[in-house]
């Protein structure tokens, strides 16, 4: 029994308990809380729009993995949410960080992240970045094309372990994901051409590179767990063909992440014990078919284990209603702190944070700040008719693949990131000023030598200073 089942039933009040952060509750004051903090207390201190994580939930997530996947190594994909204090949780509960750029790469190393924890990935991957991967000591390297073999070839100066990415063919339209698995697409090698064999013999000839085994992620969203179950058939005859003809027995096998998680009330997840039974059938019979010895597995959850610790908290600036049409409220963020809307037509769930309303619930369309039409967070979903600017509106799930994908569009500076945790705030990334925009603006030294002078009219020298 949670907090939640205490309290009176607030239909709208806060989103759904399967889409948002597991600590989650409605206090007296009828505020939407997180973490043991109420959200309009962030929206103070803080500013809105804010991305606010809940720490229990991320840390719970990632429990919840190594109880339901027992033996199977974990590896969390970056990409979907980094920042140091992120890549500490995922240290401080043992797994293993995947990287795709020498951004996050020097994120994970800033947060003392074991560099032999440490995955690094990418279609197009620099030769400064792969120096980068090999100078720290990254623990594997995922090689995706031969051109990258022969850079890191030039680059690798002390043993270094090596997985190649192949795609495994396997199609997962239809199950409302994102599809990365055909071989029609831009990552990794088609297992039956012959650019994979080339891979591995010039991998196999290198003197410090090692190949430990394979690669493959299918795309997001992903509910069905029989799909790793197709791919682990796919790949493990590709590892006995491997044995055949370069007599090199691979040990490893990661089959990428894509856990696909609810964004609305009554949406499928991937279920981590039915993923658990499929992986180790499909081991099994592939193994058996094979005559091949069991491979260890990784899997690389990013999504399933930050979207739904993150909650964004916007303050309503202003409410339209078009004569027989739609009711337009608008809010100061928008496509540049959540482009997942305008990118891939994403559905979130929305909720009035601080304040309960006794009114009506009639639909509504959540748009954002920006100068684009298409600058949608959430089309018409149902918010009490009362709804006034000022208001919070809370969005559920977008711990994932929100701050990390922000942009500065119309110069409006990326949110903070803030934490919560037992009544306790914490501000992981501060949020972006003016000033900062300003700061990599080379046109602009002329201003940027202001900073002493007194502040003017037009409140010019206070934005420089980002107040
Ligand atoms: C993006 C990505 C992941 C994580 O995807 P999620 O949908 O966030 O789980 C894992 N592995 C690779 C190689 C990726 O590109």
């Amino acid at each position: 029994m949670t907090l939640l089942d205490h309290l009176p039933p607030l239909r709208h009040a806060h989103p759904d308990r399967a889409v948002c952060p597991s600590t989650s509750a409605v206090d007296s004051a009828g505020r939407l809380c997180v973490g043991g903090i109420a959200l309009t207390s962030i929206a103070d201190e803080f500013g809105t729009p804010s991305y606010v994580i809940d720490e229990a939930d991320f840390r719970g997530r990632i429990r919840h993995y190594q109880s339901a996947l027992r033996g199977v190594r974990v590896v969390y994909a970056g990409k979907s949410l980094l920042t140091t204090t992120v890549a500490r949780w995922v240290a401080e509960e043992g797994l293993g960080l995947d990287v795709c750029s020498a951004g996050e790469l020097a994120v994970a190393l800033a947060a003392g992240t074991d560099p032999a924890r440490i995955v690094m990935h990418g279609n197009a991957k620099t030769v400064d970045e792969l120096r980068d991967a090999v100078t720290a000591g990254v623990g594997t390297v995922v090689v995706d094309s031969l051109t990258e073999i022969s850079h890191l070839a030039g680059v690798v100066r002390r043993p270094q372990r090596v997985l190649v990415r192949v795609t495994p063919d396997i199609d997962i339209h239809g199950h409302r994901a994102i599809n990365t698995g055909v071989a029609d697409q831009k990552f990794g090698f088609t297992v039956d051409d012959a650019e994979f064999g080339e891979a591995v013999d010039r991998i196999s000839q290198h003197r410090l590179l090692t190949l430990v085994g394979l690669h493959c992620h299918l795309g997001s969203q992903i509910t069905d767990p029989t799909l790793y179950g197709r791919a682990i058939h796919r790949l493990v005859p590709a590892m006995a063909d491997i044995r055949a003809r370069h007599g090199m027995t691979l040990s490893e096998l990661n089959i990428g992440g894509g856990h696909g998680v609810p964004y609305l009330a009554g949406e499928p997840e991937l279920d981590l014990q039915a993923l658990s039974v499929t992986v180790d059938r499909a081991l099994a019979e592939a193994c058996a078919a094979a005559d091949f010895p069991r491979p260890n597995i990784t899997v690389e959850p990013g999504r399933a284990i930050s979207a739904r610790a993150g909650v964004t908290v916007y303050r309503i600036q202003t409410l339209k209603s078009r004569p027989g049409g739609r009711t337009f409220v608008a809010v100061d963020g928008g496509m540049s702190d959540n482009p997942r809307v305008a990118l891939y037509g994403a559905n979130y769930t929305v909720a009035l944070a601080n304040r309960q309303s006794a009114s009506q619930v009639t639909p509504m369309t959540v748009v954002g700040r920006h100068c684009e039409a298409g600058d949608e967070l959430a089309r018409d979903v149902l918010l009490p008719a009362d709804l006034r600017p000022g208001d919070l509106l809370a969005f559920a799930c977008t711990g994932a693949y929100n701050h990390s994908m922000a942009s500065t569009y119309n110069s409006v500076g990326r949110p903070p990131v803030v934490s919560v945790a037992d009544g306790r705030v914490r501000e992981l990334v501060r949020r972006e000023t003016v000033a900062d925009l300003l700061a990599r603006d080379r046109g602009a030294l002329d201003i940027g030598r202001a900073p002493t002078r007194p502040r003017n009219s037009s409140g010019c020298a206070a934005l420089l200073h980002g107040e």
